[in-house]
């Protein structure tokens, strides 16, 4: 559900706003996956201890305070007057982000500490909807990891939709192969979360998500920023 995949294609739907400015576009896009490269240093954490791992996730890096300083930001930068491009940005970039976590706690069936770090001086902080519903693990391994390869071959059928509206824009790029590639591995995987242990399965699909598939996701979209967000 609310993989990495759908949060950049959340991000790259508001293209379709009324009069939307290029800039905050640029940063809806940027602030919709920004929460979730905390899988970067956490990653390394998961080989060591993967609970602490992920609990540390949708913590910081999903605290709507970041958004609001951003926004002040942005409000500062316009309050000066100053030509700043980086206005729109970064309002759209905590639009972004605020969407980014409000995805989370609707699907992404576990908590979310939406305004960290005022846990740590004992407010409560913890968003959760799925606390009263028990959800069997191999669901939760198919929709949290598996589901992660499957919004990847969605998402680029989405691109190649894109690109036949408008080929003139598009840059030589083999999206076939990466949804033919991500598709057969969602598949492959159906089956192996009953036979892997939670861990296993994880690390393998969220390793090869954090060091291959979500780099390249955004290497695509970059490629592809002339299709996605033609500026004419
Ligand atoms: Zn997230």
């Amino acid at each position: 559900m609310a993989q990495f995949a759908v949060h950049l294609g959340t991000g790259i739907l508001w293209k379709n706003a009324p009069k939307i400015a290029p800039q905050f576009l640029s940063g809806v896009m940027i602030g919709s996956v920004l929460p979730d490269f905390d899988f970067i240093p956490l990653a390394l954490v998961f080989f060591f201890d993967s609970t602490l791992a992920k609990s540390l996730h949708r913590s910081f890096s999903h605290s709507l305070l970041i958004p609001l300083l951003l926004l002040l930001v942005a409000g500062l930068l316009v309050a000066r007057r100053r030509p700043a491009p980086s206005a729109p940005l970064l309002a759209g970039a905590a639009l972004g982000m605020v969407s980014h976590v409000l995805l989370d706690i609707l699907f992404w069936f576990g908590s979310v500490n939406v305004l960290w770090p005022l846990n740590l001086f004992g407010y409560p902080t913890i968003v959760s909807i799925w606390n009263q519903v028990t959800v069997p693990s191999v669901w939760l391994l198919w929709v949290s990891a598996d589901g992660e390869l499957l919004s990847y071959a969605v998402l680029y059928s989405y691109y190649r939709y894109l690109i036949r509206r408008n080929p003139s824009a598009a840059p030589k790029l083999n999206l076939s192969l990466w949804i033919g590639i991500t598709l057969a591995l969602f598949l492959i995987f159906i089956p192996l979360a009953w036979f892997l242990s939670v861990d296993t399965y994880q690390t393998i699909l969220y390793g090869a998500n954090a060091a291959l598939f979500a780099p390249l996701c955004m290497w695509i979209a970059w490629k592809l920023r002339g299709v996605i967000a033609p500026t004419s």
